[in-house]
């Protein structure tokens, strides 16, 4: 008889997550309306259901001046995007754009020892090559770690790992 009813969260309010509290930034543009409504001053009561609508007739008793923005301040905000991509560094030279100094460049290799540099180290002195041999992996370019540097401004643009 107690049908679970599992289809009836499966139309669930997944749809439309922030429909209702748009009147609240609306308000908070115009900055006239206390965020708390307690401290009403006044006969305003009528107006808790009064801005909810952008022309749906704006109170009169409220005179106050209103700085209105600048209408013009739109079109001076003019820049430029650089929609860039999240560049994966391996262990070659990059061609990417410096966020340093904005150019296209091909990025400049720097080796240096990592995590698989010195697990390197450890086995091989885990092994017996004690002699000097343990220190190979610090020579050996593809078991280090690779800096990405700009050519042009010298700035670290990123880092791949081995491990
Ligand atoms: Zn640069």
């Amino acid at each position: 008889m107690s049908v679970p009813g599992p289809y009836q969260a499966a139309p669930g309010p997944s749809s439309v997550p922030t429909a209702p509290p748009s009147y609240e930034e609306t308000v908070g543009v115009n900055s006239y309306i206390p965020t708390h409504p307690a401290p009403v001053p006044g006969p305003t009561t009528g107006l808790m259901t009064g801005p909810d609508g952008k022309g749906a007739n704006p109170p009169l008793y409220y005179t106050q001046p209103v700085p209105v923005l600048n209408p013009s301040a739109n079109t001076t905000a003019v820049q430029t995007v650089f929609v860039q991509q999240p560049v994966s560094f391996f262990d070659r030279p990059v061609q990417m754009c410096c966020p340093s100094c904005n150019k296209m460049v091909v990025t400049k290799l720097s080796y240096n020892a990592g995590v698989l540099t010195w697990l390197s180290c450890g086995s091989l002195c885990l092994l017996g090559c004690v002699l000097g041999c343990c220190f190979i992996p610090f020579c050996v370019d593809a078991l280090q770690d690779v800096d990405h540097y700009c050519p042009n401004c010298k700035a670290l643009l990123g880092t791949y790992k081995r491990l």
